[in-house]
């Protein structure tokens, strides 16, 4: 089976952009230029994809994504939460071990696994517990967990609050050279805080969250860094605070990676103000300045990656009040257009965007991903980054509805997305 895609404008992140197309055989790459006439034979039979207009980049890469399957699949499957995925222009989700049972086990990864694989939309690469029911307590068999085929490992939706622990599981993961993700977040500083602590919890009178919950923890999972040599990468970074300690740590040459959330740099804790449980999310939603400074971190490289913390939620307990509300929203289908708006700021340029959604992530995890290079599989994006839609959760692909952009007008949209050489989401 031979596709060429052709007639768009090709963007392969510090590889190669401008005009061209893209040969796919056997699902796999075979070549990317400015004419393919001559490697495709005439007997072989060809299916041509036009691009025009478009760009062709590779399949995003989302490091952080809650896929909800096994144990709450009311609110979303591997199957539904791939769909959005691909709908969303991510190829391959990295999926937190949040489940029920939790995915400490090799028994869960694989089931993870082959789940995903009957779904055969995206690639699915699991993250393993740091510990045992990510009760923070005792080590999960991380060599076990890598073995069947976890690529990190986090206790995300808690943070690994007993520094001990986390030396120890640094120490491990290195063993395996495992990133080691960390919710950073000291539970004794944000309590029951159920937003950012700061004028607008002053107002509304809910309990807030203060940036240093999330500061000190960054500081100290940087220290264990430095003292261990693992690979550290830091999960939904959301304060002035960690985008200065993290761009001071690069600079000491410690081993640390960051990742930020499309809601993180497009909204502020104004946006709780009328009680929206669709605005709580944890980290929460922080202050403009919080907001310019992660922007800066983003465009100086001192932020690696944007991921989506896709954390699917039923309507049933989103409508509760807000502070008795989980935290969470659905990211995977309005990430492409939340990071394209950078583009229009200048905070990027649009192949530094592409980057951050596709070799920038894959890199930091070491997955053989995020790039159009010969031989590699055939996971494809076609983008308009000037079509306008307005956002309407009631298409959304994911299970659940919980957005705060539901009836935003955004620009930028997935075309087609494929996985391994089939083309697995088309726009109608
Ligand atoms: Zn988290």
């Amino acid at each position: 089976m031979t596709i060429l895609i052709q007639g768009g404008t090709v963007i392969d992140p510090g590889r190669y952009h401008g005009r061209g197309s893209v040969l796919i055989r056997d699902g796999k790459i075979q070549a990317i230029g400015e004419d393919h006439s001559d490697s495709t034979q005439d007997s072989e039979p060809l299916t041509v994809i036009d691009a025009t207009g478009l760009v062709v980049a590779p399949g995003f890469v989302d490091l952080h994504a809650h896929l909800r399957e096994p144990g709450f699949e009311y609110k979303e499957t591997i199957a539904t939460g791939t769909a959005s995925a691909v709908a969303g222009g991510f190829t391959s989700v990295c999926c937190m071990p949040n489940t029920s049972p939790v995915n400490d086990n090799q028994a869960v990864t694989e089931f993870i696994l082959s789940r995903a694989k009957q779904a055969g939309k995206a690639h699915v690469f699991p993250i393993g517990a740091i510990t045992k029911g990510s009760e923070g307590l005792e080590l999960a068999e991380i060599g076990d967990l890598f073995a069947a085929g976890c690529v990190a490992i986090s206790d995300d939706g808690r943070p690994v609050m007993n520094s001990q622990v986390m030396r120890r599981a640094m120490e491990y993961a290195k063993a395996f050279d495992l990133p080691v993700v960390d919710h950073c977040e000291c539970l004794h500083l944000s309590d029951s805080g159920c937003m950012n602590e700061g004028l607008v919890s002053t107002e509304l009178g809910m309990p807030g969250i203060p940036n240093a919950a999330e500061d000190v923890m960054v500081a100290r999972n940087l220290a264990l860094a430095e003292l261990t040599g693992a690979r550290l990468h830091i999960a939904h970074l959301s304060t002035a605070g960690s985008v200065r300690l993290t761009r001071q740590a690069k600079a000491q040459g410690i081993a640390v990676t960051a990742e930020v959330c499309p809601h993180h740099f497009t909204l502020t804790d104004d946006a709780t103000r009328g009680f929206d449980a669709n605005a709580k999310m944890n980290p929460p939603l922080r202050t403009a300045a919080d907001v310019e400074a992660v922007k800066e971190g983003i465009s100086d490289g001192t932020i690696d990656t944007i991921a989506t913390d896709h954390a699917p939620h039923a309507p049933q307990e989103k409508q509760l009040e807000f502070d008795k509300a989980p935290f969470g929203i659905v990211g995977f289908e309005t990430a492409f257009p939340l990071t394209i708006a950078l583009v229009e700021e200048g905070v990027l340029s649009l192949e530094q965007a592409i980057e951050k959604l596709t070799s920038a992530p894959a890199k930091a995890f070491g997955l053989k991903k995020g790039t159009l290079a010969v031989g590699q599989d055939a996971d494809i994006v076609l983008l308009d980054p000037s079509c306008q839609w307005e956002v309407d959760p009631d298409r959304f692909y994911s299970k659940s509805r919980n957005t705060p952009f539901a009836g935003w007008r955004v620009k930028g949209k997935v075309m087609k997305t494929i996985v391994g050489g089939a083309v697995v989401y088309e726009c109608t």
